[in-house]
């Protein structure tokens, strides 16, 4: 088989709080030699690992904040999240729910736990990944897909290995509910001890893994939970084994766009022109309003 080699393994950086309710750990571009670029179009990848949150009215998270020229991708795998935007959008992101949030033109919006769940706390964990938008899209008219867990594309794996849960792209036959504006692919393995999964994607895209839940070996190595893999641009094929049980593992892979980055804090463009004209569209109440 033309196995697809592991460039590295890497544990999880040093966590840093995006407002009061997120402590992510950043893996793209955040791995020392891992820029924007060498994953695109996944330029960002923060993750909160499970964390206890604490009973509380008020719930935390994220004020208002722009984006533009790009779409967020937020996984929750343990908690619930509520989102508003100032495109009208809004929802609720529960358990093994996806929201995949089109900024576009661009949108101001806000991330806070769900005010019910806030008050009873629990287990909090969900990733929010980023995925950059061809230059064609990225000034079009924001979206908002709400892909709640019964919607995605299962594939039952033989012999009681698990299930993949797709979300965008397809696993076999099995396709995943997300519009994706290029080639993309989005899935959760959740596995039995022992349960396999083999995962062929071009050698060309970018390809990399973040074991949420248990732990795996891929290609025979280990890789233990928290941990993120990030594959070689050579061969197509690599597996999973999980070596726990529910074991539950985020498989990303992307065509690259191929296309200049040039990335300023909420905004993602092609060129320094165009962020300094997302500031000026910013001042300029160019995004709408939000209450915050
Ligand atoms: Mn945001």
């Amino acid at each position: 088989m033309n196995y697809k080699k592991i460039a590295f393994v890497t544990h999880p950086q040093e966590t840093h709080w995006v407002g009061d309710g997120f402590k992510v750990h950043n893996f793209i571009p955040g791995i020392p030699g891992l820029e924007m670029k060498d994953m695109d179009p996944f330029i960002l990848l923060d993750y909160n690992a499970k964390m206890e949150v604490t009973p509380s009215d008020t719930p935390r998270g994220v004020g208002v904040h722009p984006h533009r020229g790009f779409e967020t991708v937020t996984i929750a795998y343990n908690g619930k999240v509520q989102h508003h935007d100032s495109a009208g959008n809004g929802g609720i992101i529960g358990t093994g729910d996806v929201q995949w949030m089109t900024a576009a033109s661009g949108v101001l919006h806000k991330e806070y736990y769900e005010k019910e769940w806030s008050r009873q706390g629990g287990t909090f964990q969900m990733v929010q990944l980023w995925t950059n938008l061809p230059k064609a899209d990225k000034m079009s008219t924001p979206g908002y897909q709400a892909i709640p867990n019964e919607t995605m594309g299962r594939y039952v794996l033989p012999g009681n290995s698990g299930f993949v849960e797709v979300i965008a792209g397809k696993y076999n036959d099995v396709e995943g509910p997300a519009h994706t504006h290029s080639p993309i692919s989005l899935m959760n393995a959740r596995l039995n001890p022992g349960g396999k999964a083999t995962f062929s994607f071009p050698e060309s895209y970018n390809t990399a893994l973040l074991v949420v839940q248990g732990s795996i070996l891929a290609n025979e190595i280990d890789v233990p939970e928290n941990n993120f893999v990030k594959f070689e641009n050579k061969g197509e094929v690599f597996t999973v084994e999980a070596t726990e049980p529910d074991t539950v593992v985020l498989i990303m892979s992307g065509k690259p766009l191929h296309e200049p980055i040039v990335a300023y804090g909420p905004f993602v463009m092609n060129t320094k022109q165009e962020i300094m004209q997302a500031f000026d569209d910013l001042n300029h109440g160019k995004f709408g309003y939000l209450e915050d």
